[in-house]
């Protein structure tokens, strides 16, 4: 979870939770606990990393071949083509659909800067449309009031694990002559109208970052594609655009996943189901729990599955909310607190503030809980107590 504080891996108490508000000094309940995880999986981890370290091939060996292969079978997809990370795999899609300067890709400002990074690394211009209330994911009615004859790509995010609508994106996209990349980034393993997401489009890229919910021990990310001829060009690109040694075909780069990553994922990928089944679990609890209690609770559409990457609430008066939760030891997240278009990395192509109500609207509000598939009911109820607590107004005497 990038961007906001407190960083994923770390416990992030504040001083005034240990005694003043918890007297009984109950623990901290972290955004994310990666060493909850570990625990459950460590000795096959372990005998992983040594397979490889044993084996000394470090790169495109044998752990990385069968994680495509896997990983594309997870997803009921052709080919899937591993990586350095979600970010280029999002710019290697792009570099194996010919996009480049000059060309323009459609997608949205509520989504972590990496979506508009890939895009900016190709050279080419992002454009911005605004987003369904519900699902917080690409209004696909939209799209035709934006493209021009620059338009070459839609790139919808399956944002905090609810896919988006794909099946209007599509039909604009083949209407148009458009490639779709879905950024899936936050989505392993959710359905959209019963298919795993990442397969739909063109190409699905994923990160494989830690704090996803397929995370690996490093960096890593992963493409998937029906598409034989984009699987073929992005393995070129990827290493240094090359099929023979010495031999580049293209201008590539190094954007090869390591061995040691492909052993770890191997590992949690027969995982994913349960823990994507368990996250729902503890959603639905939260939002019984919860209900009644803040303005609003993530949505699943009809035709969904929800992975629960993050499960996001809004509320009034966010930031105060957020500093009250976290002096009583909870700790959240806000995905994400400045729109794309309004951040100053984006200056250069003009954008102004107002033409995306919705998601300028709800980056006032969103409140990201702690989300993880080891969350004991416990703290799901402390998290809850601690919200009531905070919300309910103080009687005035
Ligand atoms: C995490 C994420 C990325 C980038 O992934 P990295 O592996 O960190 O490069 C891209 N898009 C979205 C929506 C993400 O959440």
């Amino acid at each position: 979870m990038h961007g906001t504080p407190p960083p994923p891996c770390i416990y992030v108490v504040s001083k005034k939770c240990d005694v003043v508000n918890w007297g009984l000094q109950r623990m901290a309940v972290p955004l994310v606990d990666l060493k909850a995880q570990y625990q459950t999986i460590k000795p096959a981890v372990l005998a992983a990393i040594e397979r490889v370290l044993d084996g000394m091939s470090l790169y495109l060996g044998p752990e990385q071949l069968t994680f495509e292969r896997e990983f594309a079978q997870y997803c009921e997809s052709l080919d899937s083509v591993s990586v350095s990370n979600g970010t280029d795999a999002l710019a290697l899609a792009l570099r194996a659909c010919e996009i480049g300067p000059g060309d323009e890709i459609i997608t949205v400002a509520n989504t972590f800067i990496a979506t508009v990074e890939a895009i900016a690394m190709v050279g080419a211009t992002p454009v911005f449309v605004d987003i369904d209330p519900d699902t917080y994911t690409m209004d696909w009615r939209e799209i035709e009031r934006v493209i021009t004859p620059k338009t070459r790509a839609i790139m919808p995010v399956h944002l905090f694990g609810h896919p988006a609508d794909m099946d209007p994106i599509l039909e604009i996209a083949r209407k148009h002559g458009l490639r779709v990349i879905e950024d899936a980034s936050q989505a392993h393993g959710a359905t959209y109208k019963g298919r795993p997401i990442g397969g739909i489009g063109d190409i699905g890229c994923f990160s494989l970052y830690c704090s996803k919910t397929l995370g690996a021990y490093g960096e890593a990310g992963v493409c998937v594609t029906n598409d034989p001829d984009l699987a073929e060009r992005m393995r070129v690109v990827r290493d240094h655009g090359s099929r023979v040694r010495y031999e580049h075909e293209v201008m590539g780069a190094n954007w090869r996943m390591d061995e040691i990553q492909a052993a770890v994922l191997r590992i949690k990928l027969p995982h994913l189901d349960h823990w994507n089944e368990t996250r729902r679990e503890h959603a639905a609890s939260y939002t019984e729990k919860l209900a009644d209690v803040v303005a609003s609770t993530p949505e699943t559409e009809s035709w969904a599955q929800h992975a629960f990457y993050v499960y996001v609430i809004e509320v009034p008066n966010r930031d105060r909310v957020r500093n009250l939760l976290n002096e009583r030891g909870i700790l959240t997240g806000v995905h994400y607190p400045i729109p794309l278009h309004l951040q100053p990395a984006c200056q250069k192509y003009g954008f102004k503030a107002g033409p995306l109500p919705v998601t300028e609207a709800a980056a006032e509000r969103i409140l990201s809980l702690p989300m993880y598939a080891e969350l004991t009911n416990e703290q799901i109820q402390q998290v809850c107590d601690a919200l009531v607590d905070v919300l309910t107004p103080t009687p005035t005497h």
